[in-house]
């Protein structure tokens, strides 16, 4: 599945294969949030965001609208040295790497990396609703920048 396009996603060539599955399910809108569940009659004590509790719990809010999505995004933007991405679908940051202003090897990082901030968002997620357990952007962007420099390493000896 490395490097193949399905339906309009780009797997990343290195980053973990649960993340991939991840993104794509994402891509997919096939993804357990809040409301998914109210369109499958599924009944739920409420249907807002584990985080904010503001806005409606959609993949589209967990992974760039709300405000733990858009701390990771601005820290990567900047650990990166891309422009802040402006994102609002899933669709934006599968495209992302491609917009960013980045080519060869950097794209390739950039994508992989992209994969895993958004698995890493989910699993925070996951986190607060199974666990009641609270993530920061801070733990999460120092977890995606640990998988992220792995990747460098696999990127710089193929590319
Ligand atoms: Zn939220």
């Amino acid at each position: 599945m490395n490097g193949a396009s399905t339906f309009g996603f780009h797997w990343s060539s290195w980053a973990p294969n649960k993340c991939n599955i991840f993104m794509w399910r994402a891509f997919l809108d096939r993804l357990p949030t809040k409301m998914a569940l109210v369109r499958r009659n599924v009944a739920i004590d409420n249907q807002f965001c584990v985080w904010c509790e503001a806005y409606e719990e959609t993949i589209e809010h967990v992974l760039t609208g709300c405000v733990m999505a858009v701390g990771v995004w601005n820290a990567i933007s900047v650990w990166c040295n891309i422009p802040r991405p402006f994102v609002f679908h899933v669709k934006d940051l599968v495209d992302l790497h491609d917009h960013s202003g980045v080519v060869g090897v950097k794209k390739m990082i950039l994508h992989g990396i992209i994969i895993i901030a958004c698995w890493r968002l989910w699993r925070a997620r996951n986190d607060k609703v199974f666990n009641s357990k609270v993530s920061n952007v801070v733990d999460m962007v120092a977890d995606i920048k640990t998988l992220g420099f792995y990747g460098t390493n696999i990127c710089l000896r193929v590319g």
